[in-house]
């Protein structure tokens, strides 16, 4: 009986690296906080924590099945095509591990150019491009793919657009790992295609064209990167459909989706819209929560600053930062290393920039900071980072107490 090749469910090993993910991720710090209600007190000093925050599901068994990959396969070489997710706490711990992180480089013949049929591929969480897949199978290497449940949803809706006649338009950043796997999914169908926007401006362009008022020229030239080749604007925007990078900010989505409702019902009436037009919601539910819980405490008020915690290229840590940029100072750092003494390091919140540097982030005497994490941020971070911070002021953990 030959060996299967590819694993989509584990290997059941989940009580063996159980432990091993507890110590590596797992904070007490966190806990405490929980346990104090998200809200505990030192000193002049308020700690709040957004009710969900951190791993999301899809993360959660991704991490774990790599972790499986090297239990079930100790004298194998392991591979990752790439990032198994955007924090790179848990990137570097899984490289400790033994397994090797590819390059990003665009042509699968140069990405996975050292693997072998004996090796093992791991696939992230938000999945790989169908040509990168085809030539993976190809080689014949153990594949075992993370990706979530919620992105091949995704993939269902935009493989079924390409099936019925319909331009996929990906609210998305074409440049990223889940997207351009989406976007792979529309050409699956022989007169597939696809138009990667990112914001509501490059929307817009995308609506004027088709009220009439911006050229085919325009298109191709602002979406150069962002469309599928052969892409014919005058062709292929008369029947759209909708569907997002799962991990945007929500609010922008939807925008997004009534922008191009709007244009479509004013070019070609109602039924038209009904004949031509087709949306629905692929935005994660963990990324909603996460979004959701920082609103509701934003909403609840009384916060002075705010912490985002997560990968400088995780999207939805990114869509954390800029709910909170709108309504108070707002700091998005890659984890306690961006903490040093009294001065922070950070991302600029929805500036396309590397990283800054500010002397002193935090306000003197009384003070109330939020702290949020992205979906791939583990809670050992966020607890690293409380730390640090109840050090700004002198205190530690045990001194916490509930508000
Ligand atoms: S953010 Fe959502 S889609 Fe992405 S891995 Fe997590 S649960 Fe899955």
């Amino acid at each position: 009986m030959s060996t299967p090749q590819y694993f989509q469910k584990g290997f059941g090993l989940k009580t063996v690296v159980g432990p091993v993910l507890a110590q590596n991720y797992a904070s007490a710090v966190v806990e405490k906080l929980k346990n104090l209600g998200y809200e505990a007190r030192v000193g002049e000093l308020t700690l709040k924590l957004a009710r969900e925050f951190g791993f999301c599901y899809g993360v959660d068994r991704a991490v774990e099945y790599a972790y499986e990959t090297r239990e079930q396969f100790p004298d194998r070489r392991i591979f990752l095509s790439g990032e198994i997710i955007h924090n790179p706490d848990v990137n570097g711990r899984i490289e400790r591990l033994g397994i090797r992180l590819l390059p990003g480089a665009k042509d699968p013949r140069v990405r996975y150019a050292e693997v072998e049929q004996a090796d093992v591929v791991i696939l992230p969480a938000f999945g790989v491009p169908v040509g990168e897949m085809e030539h993976l199978r190809g080689k014949g290497c153990v594949l075992v793919d993370t990706t979530c449940g919620s992105v091949l949803n995704v993939w269902k809706n935009v493989h079924k657009y390409a099936r019925e006649g319909f331009t996929a338009v990906i609210h998305g950043k074409h440049h990223h790992e889940e997207t351009k796997a989406t976007a792979s999914q529309a050409l699956t169908h022989e007169g597939g295609h696809y138009l990667c926007v990112r914001d509501r401006e490059q929307a817009t362009l995308v609506c004027d064209f088709i009220r009439g008022r911006a050229t085919a020229g325009a298109i191709l030239a602002r979406f150069a990167d962002a469309i599928s080749p052969g892409f014919d604007p005058d062709r292929d925007l008369l029947r759209v459909g909708l569907a997002n990078q799962t991990t945007m900010l929500m609010s922008e989505s939807l925008e997004i989706q009534e922008m191009l409702r709007q244009a479509m019902r004013e070019r070609f009436g109602e039924d038209g819209l009904r004949e031509r037009f087709r949306a629905f919601d692929t935005i994660c539910s963990a990324t909603q929560d996460r979004q959701d819980a920082v609103q509701k405490m934003l909403a609840a008020g009384g916060l002075d600053v705010m912490i985002v915690i997560g990968g400088y290229n995780s999207s939805n840590t990114q869509a954390l930062a800029r709910i909170c940029a709108d309504e108070l100072p707002t700091w998005h750092i890659r984890g306690p290393e961006g903490l040093e003494g009294a001065a922070l390091r950070h991302r600029p919140v929805g500036v396309h920039s590397s990283e800054s540097f500010v002397d002193a982030w935090l306000p003197q005497g009384p003070v109330t900071v939020g702290l949020t994490a992205g979906a791939s941020t583990p809670n050992n971070v966020v607890g690293e980072v409380v730390q640090k911070i109840l050090a700004l002021r002198g205190h530690t953990v045990d001194e916490l107490a509930a508000v």
